[in-house]
């Protein structure tokens, strides 16, 4: 008899003790009663004797055996992160696993399930010559799926048939699989500089975090797919993240496309359970030899993991914005360096973190300074001055008549606007009326295609008012610009323009953007009128104008990393335009065109900008000069919420760490969805001394009420 220390997904930062009557080890997936309720656990710890009165400890109802134990080093990683960030261990855990095995349903036997020949295979009819090629396969061995589908791609059609008919059977495959061919498809000859960047993650042994520096089209991909080859040559897993899910189809035709004979998989929240489990196991097994995810794909079982490629690693979708609030990009760091193996953060423009990591020595700089075809060229950026310019709702003349020579060409122009619906906001002129949300601090956006006033924080809606509810006048009229009136305003000037809208409302169903970037591609479209959605990773070859709406709203921001970001954004979006043989335009309209930002992007010179925000960041005392963490409270009643922080504070303060104790503040939305919303920032000099500060902090003891509360390390949304 001996006692698990289970990991279970409750709130509370403990395990729990089991009596096991069965072997058990460390990993295990168990069944055991907890408050009365059947949950799935796992086992983080095997001991002899428990501190818990023996009379009190319920034994294990059921040890599963369908799925392999996780991992020591998962399991380790998983303990680092719940450390990290000071989140309960249980949860972690439980929500790194695919949700299959979060539930207590019976797992279909695992991956290394192959099929074996049960009839003479001389029997089959002569015209069936694809699954002929396959029972000829199956003569020699019984195989899995996945190396089938590397004769035809209709192997999974053919063996349903094949099953069904009798001519074969599952069986369990016994032998590892066999390690793939990695041949590389139309391998191009490297530039000396992306030859100089694979050679240098290469030559260095064991672990090593890289930043490659490149600027758009300079080629990135193509170092990622050198190293990959050199990995799979020897056997190696990658791990490959991506931040976007929308992007994750297109890269995976794509890599599979370059290695087309080794099994890949990804993993992200897109996929359904089984899918995701499946492919969860594959890489576990070791059977799938790249695997392509979004952040949570981090927590991938990779036994034979030898590198980890985070590409656009400045993107904020790497950051979970509840749960357990990891940053992807830092945990695929530590995990890399857990390892022992090399990871590459890639990004035009990498985060002031990485690039301040670099700079210091810590991280490796290879940089990418060419495109990688010579013939293409760098945009050209240029501003247009909202006060010098002749404007039409919110969209310039000099703009419109941009748009005009594109169209008149054949070629395409791109409207970039952060902001979906028609308007921000509907206002009366007559007493100043504003459409806020009842909900929220916030403001209901004016939605003319289904004519509805709906709010992005909360998702409440109600009609257009007909009159003004202040003051029952019909002084009712739109304030700024959105996706949908920047179409319209184009509709009614090029009334016969193919015009597409590419923004959340537009992309809903499942298909649609897959649908649009076809059009796109078919040459279909005139203009495109999109969100960020449009910024990420798209080639659009006839595309030679990018128009830039909005772009203030981050100068004015109250957050410090706005303008990091908009920079980001803004050469992300123009590395859209030009792509091709056809030199690029891009037009930014604002009301200051010598901000630094846009002398900076004009010269595409992110270094610059790069250290002056660099030199205000440490004056300020700013990330990533500082380490901060982050406790939000929200709840209905005001003074609960307030009155927890200024708690927390008081103890904080208490404690005299040396680290900042700042004020609590309302939260940038103060109320959403009728709960109030504050925080209380932390910030300290290194971030040994905010670890430890946290851990002597003992929030969780402050009675909390009902209130939600969070706290967030390494915050990046204020
Ligand atoms: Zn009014
Ligand atoms: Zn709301």
């Amino acid at each position: 008899m001996s006692i698990a220390r289970i990991a279970l997904d409750v709130p509370i930062s403990t395990l729990f003790d089991y009596e096991a009557e069965e072997p058990v080890s460390r990993g295990q997936r168990v069944l055991v009663e907890f408050r009365r309720r059947k949950q799935i656990g796992i086992v983080m710890e095997v001991v002899a004797q428990s501190d818990v009165p023996q009379d009190r400890i319920k034994k294990v109802i059921r040890v599963l055996e369908d799925c392999e134990p996780l991992s020591e080093k998962l399991l380790d990683l998983l303990q680092f992160c719940s450390d990290y960030y000071h989140y309960p261990i249980g949860p972690t855990v439980l929500s790194a696993l695919p949700t299959r095995l979060r539930v207590d349903k019976p797992l279909a036997k695992n991956m290394r399930q192959g099929f074996r020949l049960i009839r003479d295979p001389s029997q089959l009819p002569a015209r069936k010559t694809v699954a002929r090629r396959i029972l000829e396969e199956l003569v020699k061995k019984p195989c899995a799926l996945p190396e089938l589908r590397r004769l035809a791609p209709t192997a999974g059609a053919q063996m349903r048939w094949l099953e069904m008919e009798g001519w074969i059977e599952r069986s369990e495959l016994k032998d590892a699989p066999s390690l793939p061919a990695a041949r590389l498809a139309n391998a191009h000859r490297l530039t000396p500089e992306q030859q100089q960047a694979v050679d240098q993650v290469l030559q260095s042994s064991g672990f090593g975090c890289h930043l490659l520096h490149g600027i758009t089209g300079s080629g990135k991909t193509e170092v990622y797919v050198h190293l990959m080859h050199r990995i799979l040559q020897q056997g190696g897993q990658i791990l490959l993240l991506v931040p976007e899910i929308n992007l994750t189809p297109q890269l995976e035709g794509y890599f599979q496309s370059r290695f087309p004979e080794v099994p890949l998989v990804s993993l992200h929240s897109g996929l359904s359970e089984n899918a995701r489990l499946q492919n969860w196991q594959q890489a576990q097994t070791g059977e799938a030899r790249i695997v392509l995810g979004t952040r949570l794909s981090v927590f991938a079982e990779l036994p034979s993991l030898a590198l980890i490629i985070v590409d656009e690693e400045h993107d904020g979708s790497f950051k979970q914005q509840d749960g357990l609030r990891y940053s992807a990009r830092d945990v695929a760091v530590f995990r890399a360096s857990q390892s022992g193996v090399p990871i590459v953060l890639g990004s035009a423009t990498p985060s002031l973190e990485s690039y301040h990591n670099a700079e210091a020595g810590r991280y490796k700089l290879l940089r990418l300074t060419r495109r990688a075809k010579s013939e293409s060229r760098l945009p050209k950026m240029g501003c247009i001055n909202v006060n010098q310019s002749v404007m039409t709702e919110g969209v310039s003349e000099r703009l419109l008549a941009e748009i005009g020579a594109r169209i008149s060409r054949g070629e395409q122009s791109l409207i970039f606007i952060n902001r979906r619906g028609y308007a921000p906001v509907l206002m009366c002129a007559e007493c100043g009326w504003m459409s806020d949300c009842r909900h929220c601090a916030g403001k209901m956006v004016l939605h003319l295609k289904d004519r509805k006033l709906r709010c992005h924080h909360c998702g409440s809606q109600q009609g257009i008012p007909a009159a003004c509810p202040g003051c029952g006048k019909a002084g009712l009229h739109p304030v700024g610009s959105g996706t949908q009136r920047v179409e319209s305003l184009l509709q009614a000037r090029y009334p016969d323009a193919r015009i597409l809208r590419v923004d959340r409302d537009s992309t809903r169903n499942k298909h649609a953007w897959q649908q649009m970037r076809e059009q796109i591609h078919a040459n279909e479209v005139d203009i495109l009128v999109g969100t960020q959605m449009l910024a990420k990773g798209h080639d659009f070859p006839s595309l030679t104008l990018v128009g830039v709406l909005g772009a203030d709203n981050a100068l004015y921001s109250a957050d410090f990393r706005a303008a990091e970001r908009l920079f980001a954004q803004l050469m992300q979006v123009s590395g859209r335009a030009g792509r091709a043989d056809k030199p690029g335009e891009v037009l930014i309209q604002t009301a200051f065109p010598d901000h630094p930002l846009f002398r900076c992007l004009k010269h595409h010179d992110f270094d610059s900008w790069a250290s002056q925000l660099l030199s205000e960041r440490r004056m300020a005392g700013f990330p990533p000069f500082v380490f901060q963490a982050m406790l939000r409270a929200e709840g209905r009643n005001e003074n609960e919420v307030y009155a927890y922080l200024e708690k927390a504070r008081d103890q904080a303060i208490a404690l005299q760490r040396g680290v900042e104790v700042f004020g609590v503040v309302p939260a940038s939305l103060a109320r959403r969805a009728n709960h109030v919303r504050a925080q209380l920032l932390i910030q300290a000099k290194s971030r040994k001394l905010l670890q430890q500060f946290l851990r002597d902090w003992r929030i969780d003891e402050i009675p909390a009420g009902k209130l939600h509360r969070s706290l967030d390390i390494d915050p990046m949304e204020f």
